[in-house]
């Protein structure tokens, strides 16, 4: 698998467990990038020429193929982004206004991501509506308990992660979005972490809005997913103006283009959407199941090493999906993780934007290892005994 991933060619000796925070590119992702540009290269939308033409063909069907992936009824209800970041803000920027009045309620996690929250924040800021932050679990997990209490009629719109990307925890995300729309309001997914980890299907989670980046499932940086359904994009204002959105421009007036290209303003991230198309027939050639098989056992590993290590603070639990976050007693995350590196280990530490969860858990950040489809059981045994061999250095 590693030999697909020319990254681990350069760097023999990193154990790199980051995933959660980008992946690693196979060779094939990597060949889109620069057959875009070496072969064809040309603006999408605009050209009359036959390369021209032929790339903006190109751009349509990573389009409709990105609507295969997550089961979406139309290429229409895929809009392009820069990322995770960039769909939930413009669901909260355009679709929210529409919806969320003042005294109407947006209700969030405490476990989200900063990108999943603090533009739910700002919305309820903008326009009067309260902003309910839903208890977590001890293992710092969304609660889909404490979330269906907090529904209420005046639930305007519900945004969860589908995989939180501290303790990895999965949201069965289904019942909840019944819920909600039964009381009239819309559901949000960040899927962020599930995309590379699971097969999603956006009719069968009931998703309103479904967000997604590339580079956290093998793909290109700068290049992200929004599917929304139909109806609501097409009442969506666009929130960024510029060339290709329009239908007509006059002076004093403007009429916007079809869904979704209202909402890609400008010269789109063309080499992003070759590259995520590769991304895309990589992930899809991968056998779901096991690749869950394999988190499930590497997570196992970690989690079972980890415990028998004196001082060891665990967040999530077995079913975290590629995410294992932990503490050591005495150790700022921050000081474990430059040990670690010395050790040609490469974690994450910090609070992982999502201060309010922190602030549940009670700690100012954590160690995160994550894991991808090139980790090995190999990988797991190398933190365990870093982590280790920390403890007997700081102790
Ligand atoms: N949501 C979750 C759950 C994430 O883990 C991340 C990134 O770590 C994001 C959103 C933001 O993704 P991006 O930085 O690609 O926009």
């Amino acid at each position: 698998m590693n030999d697909e991933f020319p990254f681990f060619k350069r760097h023999p000796a990193l154990t790199y467990l980051d995933s959660a925070a980008t992946s690693q590119k196979p060779q094939s992702v990597i060949d889109a990038v620069v057959a875009y540009y070496t072969e064809d290269n040309a603006n999408v939308h605009r050209g009359l020429y036959k390369l021209a033409y032929n790339t903006t063909e190109t751009y349509e069907a990573v389009r409709a193929q990105a609507a295969r992936f997550i089961n979406a009824l139309a290429a229409s209800q895929i809009v392009f982004t820069r990322s995770t970041t960039d769909g939930l803000n413009l669901v909260a920027s355009g679709f929210g206004p529409l919806v969320v009045h003042a005294g109407d309620e947006i209700l969030v996690s405490g476990a989200e991501h900063h990108s999943n929250f603090i533009p739910w924040q700002q919305l309820a800021k903008r326009t009067g509506a309260k902003f309910v932050v839903a208890p977590v679990t001890q293992a710092g997990n969304t609660d889909p308990a404490a979330i269906g209490k907090l529904l209420t009629p005046r639930t305007k719109i519900l945004a969860l992660a589908q995989v939180t990307n501290v303790a990895g925890g999965s949201v069965d995300i289904r019942p909840l979005a019944d819920e909600v729309h039964a009381n009239g309001g819309y559901m949000v997914v960040d899927g962020a972490q599930a995309v590379a980890h699971m097969k999603v299907d956006v009719q069968a989670l009931g998703a309103d809005f479904y967000a997604f980046s590339g580079h956290k499932m093998y793909g290109p940086t700068g290049i992200g997913v929004l599917y929304g359904r139909s109806e609501l994009l097409a009442q969506m204002p666009p929130v960024q103006f510029g060339g290709e959105m329009i239908d007509e421009v006059q002076d004093q007036s403007a009429t916007w283009a079809e869904v979704p290209l209202k909402f890609e303003a400008g010269t789109p991230n063309i080499a992003g959407v070759f590259g995520l198309k590769a991304a895309l027939d990589y992930v899809s050639s991968l056998d779901m199941a096991a690749v869950a098989d394999h988190d499930h056992a590497l997570v196992t590993q970690l989690r079972t090493g980890l415990a028998k290590i004196p001082g060891i603070t665990l967040y999530g639990d077995d079913q975290s999906i590629g995410i294992v976050s932990f503490n050591l007693a005495g150790v700022h995350p921050h000081d474990l993780a430059t040990v670690l590196d010395e050790a040609d280990i490469a974690v994450r530490a910090g609070h992982h934007c999502a201060q309010p969860l922190m602030a549940r858990l009670g700690v100012p950040a954590t160690v995160r290892a994550s894991f991808g489809v090139y980790n090995t059981p190999q990988d797991v045994a190398k933190l365990i005994a870093g982590v280790d061999e920390a403890r007997r250095f700081f102790h």
